[in-house]
């Protein structure tokens, strides 16, 4: 029988770690399109911009299309009116996606939104200017929530711990857009027929994000998440998961 709908594959923990891809993530990639699984990579990094993500994935052995990588900062600029203003604190891949939808990044002045994403370059100064817009009224956007990332210096601080400070300085909460928001299922689902399988190394971000799409979702074990809640299906890694999928379709 031929497998019916798309796998949504999450990139860190999934693909690669650290930048090095899991052994087998290659092949597992390989044989779902040799039976002509549409995949999608979903990932709520919102650093890199879309080439970016080619290149590293290319580089890691797999070659992919613009259309085939969603990422937060895409979903993040999907809330923002086309041609809209938005105040813009997060590096590349999210200025990349609102110059997409024709949003003028704005120092001052009025504003539709203020987007916080990834970003190393974050000061009292950024602070001030988008705890002052959203005060003003402007619609506060968070790509994503993690509050630490793991590099081989250890955890350091992620986006979420950035996002946090504006709340806190501005009193309002933000929207997140990443998984699993509703921004990344609208436009997960604008380029999708079928989905068939979420497959993440994160239950609070992925399998989440597999629930409000109401889709299946496979844990694997090889990222962040190493023990498996009752109820929870899961595979020791990518290729795992895909060979038994396979098998029972
Ligand atoms: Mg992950």
């Amino acid at each position: 029988m031929t497998p019916h709908g798309a796998w949504l594959i999450d990139l860190d923990g999934v693909v690669w770690l650290s930048g090095h891809p899991i052994d087998g993530s290659v092949e597992a990639i390989e044989l779902l399109r040799s039976h002509d699984v549409p995949l999608l990579f979903v990932t709520n990094n919102s650093a890199p911009t879309t080439n970016q993500l080619l290149n590293r994935l290319l580089r890691a052995g797999i070659a992919a299309t613009a259309n085939e990588v969603v990422t937060a900062a895409q979903a993040a600029a999907s809330l923002i009116p086309s041609s809209g203003r938005a105040v813009c604190i997060a590096d590349g891949g999210v200025r990349e996606a609102l110059e997409m939808r024709q949003i003028t990044i704005v120092d001052e002045g009025e504003a539709d939104a203020v987007v916080v994403g990834w970003t190393t370059t974050f000061s009292y100064d950024t602070l001030a200017k988008a705890a002052t817009a959203v005060r003003s009224g402007a619609m506060f956007i968070g790509t994503n929530a993690d509050p630490t990332h793991p590099t081989p210096d250890g955890l350091m601080p992620g986006t979420g711990a950035i996002i946090a400070a504006v709340e806190v300085a501005s009193g309002t909460s933000a929207v997140y857009a990443g998984k699993p928001g509703e921004a990344m299922a609208s436009l997960v689902n604008s380029r999708l027929e079928a989905i068939a399988m979420v497959v993440g190394d994160q239950i609070a971000t992925d399998g989440a994000f597999a629930d409000r799409l109401g889709v299946d979702f496979t844990l694997v074990l090889s990222g962040v998440d190493k023990s498996v809640p009752t109820g929870v299906k899961s595979a020791d890694r990518l290729s795992t998961a895909v060979s038994q999928w396979l098998a029972a379709q």
